[in-house]
């Protein structure tokens, strides 16, 4: 039977989580503005033992199934254990966090390239992305940005949820999409930094985007923020699927390959990494859990990851982004007649 289509009518302030109206009110800070990248001396700190403990094979675009549960299980177990230390901008856990998402990458091929930025905090951190080319001549260009924030709030709040399970998920697609070799158009994996004080690396990206990912190409977001909490609530929202984008058809046949996750169709979000490519007129699907015990609290553990519906909810990603990147649709034509289907008025 396939997975419950839900329509979801909410608007979601993400930062503060969803659905319920009485969350929103922790919606985030502004938008910061676009930093400069971190000035000379800037303080940049030392690995501490622990983050240095951590080891990433070197070759892995064959090393198993993209979305093999303890695979996915033991990056979660890295990325979002005591070890990283909440993963606070500029701070040895951030800088180990970043080591073993460039180590992944790498080794799928993907030659990582690093942003940094100065964080909210004053202190130096960076974006990371990916890219696998597109091979198409007409539309190889075009761009589908998927993308995770790898920060947390500091020591004491492991962010397994937010945004451990965002950033394994998206490790999963790079390596299901590297073992597909290239689609017709181009995926980029970014990786932002500073996203809990107001998405300041995904603004900074926008703002400032690297000479080999032109904002005016990416035709399509698809951003992966707490997708580990299905269990939470009973359902993962796919936000930014409006009426009438590619990506809602999509995603609504696709879905039926998924029985056991209900995905919440439609839904307008705010305050996470796909906003400042919305405000420049690039659609999004927000992959978003809500998680109501533990959303920024101490116990955001791995343990309560709800693993299985992770998987799932990564692969569903994954098909997505191929079918999009391999897609016969114009989607540059649908970007430049609706947009992402929200304004904003600052
Ligand atoms: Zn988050």
């Amino acid at each position: 039977m396939p997975g419950r289509v839900v329509a979801l009518a909410v608007v979601c302030a993400f930062a503060a989580g969803c659905s319920l109206p009485a969350l929103a009110e922790q919606a985030p800070a502004a938008p910061a503005k676009a930093t400069a990248p971190p000035s000379a001396g800037a303080k940049v700190a030392a690995p501490s033992a622990n983050a240095a403990k951590v080891a990433v094979p070197p070759v892995c675009i064959e090393d198993g199934k993209p979305y093999d549960r303890a695979a996915l299980h033991a990056r979660l177990a890295v990325l979002g254990g005591a070890d990283l230390e909440g993963r606070a901008p500029g701070s040895a856990g951030d800088l180990a966090a970043r080591a073993v998402i460039e180590e992944r990458l790498a080794c799928l091929g993907l030659a990582p390239v690093v942003q940094p930025f100065t964080a909210q905090n004053g202190r130096a951190t960076a974006n990371v992305y990916g890219k696998l080319s597109g091979s198409d001549p007409d539309v190889g260009d075009e761009i589908i940005l998927v993308a995770a924030h790898h920060d947390h709030l500091g020591v004491g709040f492991p962010g397994a949820n937010d945004n451990a399970s965002g950033v394994v998920a998206l490790l999963a697609v790079a390596q299901d999409a590297a073992q597909h070799g290239a689609s017709k158009r181009t995926i980029v994996f970014a990786v932002f930094g500073d996203e809990e004080t107001g998405m300041t690396g995904s603004y900074f990206f926008a703002a400032h985007p690297p000479s080999d990912v032109p904002i005016g190409n990416i035709v399509q977001v698809i951003n992966l923020d707490m997708v580990g909490s299905h269990s939470s609530r009973g359902f993962v929202a796919a936000m930014g699927t409006f009426k009438g984008f590619a990506a809602t058809k999509l995603l609504a046949k696709l879905d039926d390959s998924y029985p056991k996750i209900n995905v919440g169709l439609g839904g307008k979000a705010r305050g996470s990494d796909f906003e400042p490519f919305c405000k420049q007129r690039i659609p999004y699907v927000f992959f978003w859990t809500p998680d109501a015990r533990c959303y920024h609290q101490k116990c955001d553990t791995v343990d309560r990851i709800d693993e299985k519906a992770m998987v799932s909810i990564a692969s569903l990603a994954g098909d997505l982004t191929r079918t999009m990147a391999d897609s016969s649709l114009d989607l540059a034509a649908t970007q430049r007649r609706l947009g992402c289907g929200v304004t904003y008025r600052e």
